[in-house]
């Protein structure tokens, strides 16, 4: 039997980020990934780095995790393809400007100076060819986008680098506790840890009924299309108020849309479809946008499969009903930016045993409690 200090199942980004932090704290670390690194939302991701928008009970976290980003190669050894080109959030009524105004205000009242307001003419200054329609934006100049391959890439090496065990092909079946320990039956055979750490996406509610913990939680299964090679035209990402839209540029010309436009999904047997109807919607929402990039040939189409919870945030922290277990799953859409911060925390509580303060919003109990509450 296999006994590492703790056990983590689920390879993808937030599974790897964990067991990175942890292996440089010293403890042993084996990580379980049911089929390959990086096979669900972390390979699928559009790796949008934003702070832009975000609930603001994740920003304590996303703030920690935008200073990361912005020198992650001292993280990972490499830079994650990661450019802080500035993200955009434009609006085109005045009652959305309001509305925007009096978000950007309240960050502000709290200490967060992340966004600004801009007024048309700065938009199309940083957006050339943008649809006069739009009035006016919310401006992160400090966001931007990575690349999630090299990332994935990236942090898989340091992991090992660090001495994280690696079993891919390894689905965890049963997890009990046997005193102080744990014991874990997957493919990759029998192991006993101190901890278990469950990184497991969409399926972490399902891995968390395995030791009788209920959590809500639903899925997604957002689509992105890329288009055939233009000239450089855009260099923010840009997403619309109220709209399933975000539009960017890749370095090597291609734009990249996605913004949560939704696909169909099979949890038991890990599969998206996708829905050309609901892509349909988005490139037009994109010509909109952008009127010049009408007629451009889409080539390439993907989705991929993340959990979605109540309050679309994640869970973070330890089980409500077992010593020695912590989750970290639930992102609903936007868990790419978090996962330098939210791999420390998680070491961090796995270590001490408690949930540093920047997890707070985030602990299983609030579905729990709220229920016992009710
Ligand atoms: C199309 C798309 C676009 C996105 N764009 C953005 C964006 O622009 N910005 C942003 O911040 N976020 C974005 N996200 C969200 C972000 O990619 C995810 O929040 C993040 O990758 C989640 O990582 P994870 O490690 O929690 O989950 P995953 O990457 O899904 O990893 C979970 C892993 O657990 C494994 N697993 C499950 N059950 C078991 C088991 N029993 N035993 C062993 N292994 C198991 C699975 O095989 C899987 O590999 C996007 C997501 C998608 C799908």
């Amino acid at each position: 039997m296999t006994t590492p200090d703790v056990l983590i199942i689920g390879g993808g980004l937030h599974g790897l980020s964990a067991a990175l932090h942890l292996a440089r704290g010293g403890a042993t670390v084996s990580l379980l990934e049911r089929r390959f690194v990086g096979r669900h939302a972390s390979g699928a991701s559009a790796a949008g780095v934003r702070t832009l928008g975000r609930n603001p009970l994740e920003l304590p976290l996303s703030m920690g995790a935008m200073q990361m980003w912005h020198s992650i190669s001292d993280l990972v050894g490499d830079d994650c393809g990661f450019v802080a080109q500035g993200q955009l959030r434009v609006y085109e009524t005045d009652t959305q400007a309001d509305r925007e105004l009096a978000r950007v205000a309240a960050l502000r009242a709290a200490g967060h100076e992340n966004e600004v307001m801009i007024d048309q003419q700065t938009l199309r200054g940083l957006v050339p060819g943008i649809n006069d329609k739009f009035i006016g934006a919310c401006y992160a100049p400090t966001d931007g986008a990575a690349d999630p391959h090299r990332t994935l890439v990236a942090f898989r090496a340091a992991a090992q680098q660090a001495g994280v065990q690696l079993h891919e092909g390894s689905g965890v079946s049963a997890l009990s506790r046997d005193g102080s320990r744990w014991t874990i039956d997957s493919e990759a055979g029998r192991f006993s840890a101190a901890s278990v750490i469950n990184a497991s996406g969409a399926w972490g509610a399902r891995v968390a009924s395995l030791v009788g913990e209920e959590i809500p939680m639903a899925a997604k299964a957002s689509m992105m299309m890329v288009t055939e090679r233009i000239e450089a035209m855009i260099r923010p990402v840009v997403s619309i108020v109220g709209r399933s839209l975000s539009f960017k540029q890749s370095s090597q010309g291609t734009l990249v849309l996605g913004g949560g436009i939704q696909g169909r999904y099979d949890l038991d047997r890990e599969e998206t479809t996708l829905d050309f109807r609901a892509l349909a919607a988005g490139a037009s929402a994109a010509c909109e946008l952008m009127p010049a990039v009408r007629g451009l040939r889409i080539n390439r189409c993907w989705s991929g499969l993340e959990g979605k919870t109540p309050d679309l945030l994640p869970v973070i922290g330890p089980s409500t009903v077992a010593a020695g277990l912590y989750h970290v799953f639930g992102f609903s859409g936007h868990g790419f930016q978090l996962v330098p911060a939210a791999g420390a925390a998680v070491a961090e509580m796995v270590a001490t045993g408690r949930p540093p303060a920047t997890l707070s919003p985030f602990s299983a109990a609030r579905f729990t409690t709220r229920d016992v509450a009710a």
